[in-house]
């Protein structure tokens, strides 16, 4: 057994590594460098970091089209980016970015319906429709996310009897991974209709949707607490049976979980107390922050709650 070393100065070191660095860019060079090598796409949490092929940004249907058409690879679709957990993108994918397709195509007050591109937010949608004393039919409890990725989700509100979105969607039109553009509705290629919203992008590109809207109607806040054991009857009775309540939600207090506060949005004839229709946009909303900050994390935070 024997031991061994040999010595050299630092910078014969240093040239060694350069002329390796120069060999690995040559093989790369040569090889090709995973194009999605540095493209990052991420959620709104940005703790999901996800390495994708290519971002493309379409604003036409054909160009969704020529995109879905042009890859044999996966694609992935991204709304809002506010589902979180890496449900927006897929490693090495072309990307398609939606936000940009963000127009309506159609609008009819009198039956009460919008056409829209998927990448429009909800609260473009609202600001559409309010002039016309109109409302979603059915929505969740933000206006900051994609009509797109709102009904690839199937997400559902606080309304009373009305279920998930799905109920207000009279059409989609889908491209599907061939390329071919589909209509889809209840009662054409209801399969794919089905299976798109609710699909998480699994079965194609939702490039267009046709809404169903509602009366705009002013509505009164009532909340009432009881304990837990009341609430299913007070359910039943005040809420599912009543067809002027709109919206309705009930939060449990925690520790003993034992007592609900029922809230709920009923029709009214009463002149409103809130006057603006929409908030106001650009709402940093640094107050709320400062105090859910505060009464989580400083000490007698508890206490302050
Ligand atoms: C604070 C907060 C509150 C929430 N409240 C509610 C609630 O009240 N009710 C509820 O149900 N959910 C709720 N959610 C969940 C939320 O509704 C979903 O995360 C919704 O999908 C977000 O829309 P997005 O535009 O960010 O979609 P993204 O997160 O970008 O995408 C969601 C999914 O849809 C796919 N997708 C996006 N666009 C398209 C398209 N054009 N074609 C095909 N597939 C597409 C994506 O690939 C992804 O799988 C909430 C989430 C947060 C963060």
């Amino acid at each position: 057994m024997h031991a061994s070393s040999r010595r050299f100065p630092a910078w014969s070191l240093l040239v060694r590594e350069s002329r390796l660095a120069v060999l690995l860019l040559a093989v790369y060079v040569v090889c090709g460098l995973p194009a999605w090598a540095d493209v990052v796409v991420n959620d709104v949490s940005q703790l999901n970091p996800i390495h994708v092929r290519e971002v493309l940004t379409p604003t036409t249907i054909k160009q969704v089209v020529t995109a879905v058409k042009a890859t044999s690879g996966p694609v992935s679709i991204g709304g809002g980016r506010f589902s979180m957990g890496g449900q927006t993108a897929t490693d090495g994918a072309v990307q398609l970015d939606m936000r940009r397709m963000d127009r309506v195509v159609g609008f009819s007050r009198e039956a009460k319906e919008i056409t829209v591109e998927p990448g429009i937010t909800w609260r473009r949608l609202q600001e559409y429709i309010d002039p016309y004393d109109l409302s979603v039919q059915i929505m969740q409890s933000y206006a900051n996310f994609t009509v797109g990725g709102a009904l690839s989700v199937n997400v559902h509100g606080r309304y009373v009897g009305q279920g998930p979105i799905v109920k207000s969607v009279k059409s989609i039109r889908l491209v599907l991974a061939d390329g071919d553009v589909v209509t889809a509705s209840p009662t054409e290629n209801a399969e794919l209709f089905y299976g798109a919203i609710g699909g998480y992008g699994g079965l194609g590109v939702i490039v267009e949707a046709t809404l169903r809207l509602a009366d705009n109607v002013p509505v009164e806040r009532r909340s009432v607490v009881m304990p837990l054991s009341a609430y299913r009857s007070y359910f039943e009775k005040e809420v599912r049976r009543n067809p002027g309540v709109i919206f309705h939600n009930a939060d449990l207090y925690p520790n003993g979980f034992d007592t609900v506060r029922a809230t709920s949005y009923v029709r009214t004839d009463e002149p409103v107390t809130v006057l603006a229709r929409l908030p106001a946009q650009g709402n940093g909303y640094a107050a709320d922050r400062f105090v859910f900050n505060a009464v989580s994390e400083w000490p007698g935070g508890k206490w302050m709650r």
